[in-house]
């Protein structure tokens, strides 16, 4: 392992040192064997996994830490927030040179834990050890993890449940909520951290002619092709505050997150969330009003030889590339989804009409594109109560594609429909095994959400294709974690 400790270069208002604290009778859960590779573990590292992932073990080269950020949260401004229950553990270099972070969550009460125990149970561990795994291999950036340990430590939350610890992995950990920490509560610091991002995430920013305008443009613009490839995976986040959103658009902090089956843009998976603000259909815009909050930081920057309200207006013109960014990279997606080609004039409104008849219909969303990519469209007929419409649709479609060159717009297909995501009665089955100690399902998903656009038949059971039957009640995911 290669270290490069460069957030404690940082002042230490914006950390606080500490160690791990353990859980009882830790124990082993799963292991990521591929990514402690790529992240050029030793053969005594990955020997002693369990104990580093149980903050039984940390490395001389770092000194844990806490840090400090702030945040909106569900649109009302959250005052100091922070790691409340996880340690940024050491910062390490991959195969390709690049710094990634490893956070151990669940390691503790810290500085920043507010009434908050520290702690993780195993349930949420599992949900976003899976999901983190899951949006990888889809292709769309996300934090990931080395590996999880359970306990035999019982953890109160609606009910007393497992503790368990993460070591999560992330090529940033600097959220939006640090810029409003550090602009409400230390503003002499905003110089040099805004600095530190741009030489440490953004680099190429530093030779352009105002580093900070390219860089906050480089943010809104990977910020919106995240969202853009949660869309396309029917991924809702579930908790989008200011907090939970990093600076590199790599997904990060799952909570009460789903992935979408039956296809309900207005579907949200977190119960408590009564105004649903973080509603499928409503990520993208909830991105876009999370960078405004974020670019109000970025005033107190202005450069002296610069007028004070060219440069407000200068900031709020960045935001304006969120919007065509993300269409952009929504519509060239969607139509490599459908088999349509992105040049065409109608494809776009040929796919919109495919989903509102997934919408109308409450097909499943991940199955019907499955279906359209096998041609099965006499299924997809079948599972319609409204059979005319599909059939216009259908003629619509056939129409676009007649003339075009077939073969490689379902091979593009097949790159961009995943047989397999994580449902959440299957993270559930999961949960159910681990807590009896028996992380075999965990493993078995694992597996198969690693390689999910390739059809697995000796793996995958029935009730990973679909939703359950409607008469099997839902599964409800609790937002405690
Ligand atoms: P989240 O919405 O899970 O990202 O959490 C929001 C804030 O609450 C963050 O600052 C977390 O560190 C903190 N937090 C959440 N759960 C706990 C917990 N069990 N103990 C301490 N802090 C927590
Ligand atoms: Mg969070």
């Amino acid at each position: 392992m290669q270290f490069n400790t460069r957030y404690s270069t940082l002042s230490p208002k914006l950390y606080h040192h500490q160690l791990p604290s353990p859980l009882k009778g830790a124990k082993a859960g799963h292991f990521n064997a591929a990514l402690a590779e790529q992240l050029e573990w030793s053969d005594k590292d990955k020997a002693q996994w369990v104990e580093i992932c149980s903050g039984q073990k940390t490395f001389e080269e770092f000194e844990p830490l806490a840090m400090v950020y702030a945040g909106h949260q569900f649109g009302q401004w959250a005052g100091q927030l922070g790691d409340g229950r996880g340690l940024l553990i050491a910062q390490i270099l991959n195969k390709q040179g690049q710094t990634i972070d490893l956070h151990l969550k669940g390691a503790g009460s810290t500085p920043y834990s507010r009434m908050g125990d520290g702690r993780a149970v195993l349930r949420s561990v599992v949900r976003e050890y899976l999901a983190g795994h899951a949006l990888n291999s889809l292709g769309v950036a996300s934090s990931n993890a080395v590996g999880f340990t359970s306990s035999e430590q019982g953890v109160q939350r609606e009910k007393l449940e497992l503790g368990a610890m993460m070591l999560r992995t992330s090529d940033c950990h600097i959220r939006l909520g640090h810029f409003e920490w550090i602009n409400q509560y230390q503003g002499d610091l905003l110089p040099e951290f805004t600095q530190k991002c741009i030489e440490w995430h953004y680099p190429e920013c530093l030779d352009t002619e105002q580093p900070i305008l390219a860089f906050a443009t480089q943010v809104i613009q990977r910020t919106a092709v995240m969202i853009s490839h949660w869309q396309l995976v029917g991924f809702a986040h579930g908790v989008m505050n200011t907090d939970n959103l990093n600076i590199t658009g790599s997904t990060l902090d799952f909570g009460p997150y789903g992935f979408m089956e039956r296809f309900r843009p207005n579907w949200i998976n977190n119960h408590s969330d009564y105004q649903g603000r973080y509603t499928y259909q409503q990520q993208p815009s909830i991105g876009h009003w999370n960078l405004w909050q974020w670019l109000n930081n970025l005033v107190p920057l202005c450069p002296a030889n610069y007028d004070k309200e060219q440069w407000k207006d200068d900031l709020a013109q960045c935001l304006e590339h969120y919007e065509p960014t993300f269409l952009e990279h929504y519509k060239m997606g969607l139509s490599q989804k459908m088999g349509l080609p992105s040049f065409h004039k109608d494809s776009f409104d040929c796919a919109m009409i495919f989903l509102r008849i997934l919408q109308s219909e409450q097909l499943d969303y991940t199955l019907s594109f499955i279906r359209l990519q096998n041609h099965e469209y006499e299924a997809i007929k079948d599972d319609c109560l409204d059979r005319r419409a599909f059939e216009g649709f259908l003629a619509q479609y056939e129409s676009i594609r007649e003339h075009q060159d077939i073969i490689t717009l379902d091979a593009e297909m097949e790159k961009a429909n995943p047989h397999y995501i994580l449902r959440n009665h299957m993270a559930q089955k999961a949960i159910e095994l681990a807590e009896r100690n028996d992380f075999s399902e965990v493993e078995r998903l694992f597996t198969l959400l690693s390689q999910p656009y390739l059809k697995q038949p000796e793996l995958e059971t029935t009730e990973d294709l679909g939703p359950l039957p409607s008469d099997v009640p839902e599964v409800m995911v609790s937002c405690s974690s």
